[in-house]
């Protein structure tokens, strides 16, 4: 008898979980995002929101504010592939899941890395993005963060209450 209550992940669920542990190291707490690029079920590259090498951590030092935004890190998604063409890493054909859905920057990046599918947990900020990606035929697919409750995840939590001296 086989049970229709499995807990067995998909696959979309499967990486999209590990793209929110990635997502824990993010270095600005402004946004923790994850990225993890896959081909045929293997993980060929993974990134989350980071400064430049040698940079210190917004999380220790402060942002770098620019119209409303941060700008002192890197995406996870362009970390991701980033980190593949550091490592040689073909990623043509491949998916990325992303833990939000990509900016407008880090979007024109994907589509021309040859990436053909983006899977993202919950929706950022642009939404220039569905319109060119059916253009192009990149498939672009709402996967719901399966809720792995990690420090950093995008799970709610309830701000501190502010020390009280003494
Ligand atoms: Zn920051
Ligand atoms: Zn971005």
């Amino acid at each position: 008898m086989t049970s229709a209550e499995s807990p067995r992940a998909s696959w979309d669920e499967y990486f999209m979980s590990i793209a929110q542990v990635v997502a824990t190291r993010s270095t600005c707490p402004r946004k923790f995002v994850g990225a993890v690029i896959v081909r045929n079920r293997i993980i060929l590259s993974t990134g989350y929101n980071g400064s430049i090498r040698g940079m210190p951590h917004c999380s220790d030092v402060g942002h770098m504010m620019e119209d409303g935004h941060c700008v002192a890190t890197i995406h996870a998604e362009a970390n991701a592939i980033i980190q593949a063409a550091r490592s040689g890493v073909n990623i043509d054909g491949a998916t990325v899941y992303v833990t939000a859905s990509p900016c407008w920057s880090c979007f024109k990046q994907i589509a021309n890395a040859g990436v053909r599918r983006i899977c993202y947990g919950e929706f950022y900020r642009d939404q220039r993005i569905f319109d060119v990606a059916a253009q192009i035929q990149l498939e672009l697919v709402h996967i719901p963060l399966p809720g792995v409750s990690l420090p950093g995840s995008p799970a709610p939590t309830p701000d501190p209450e502010p020390g009280q001296p003494g």
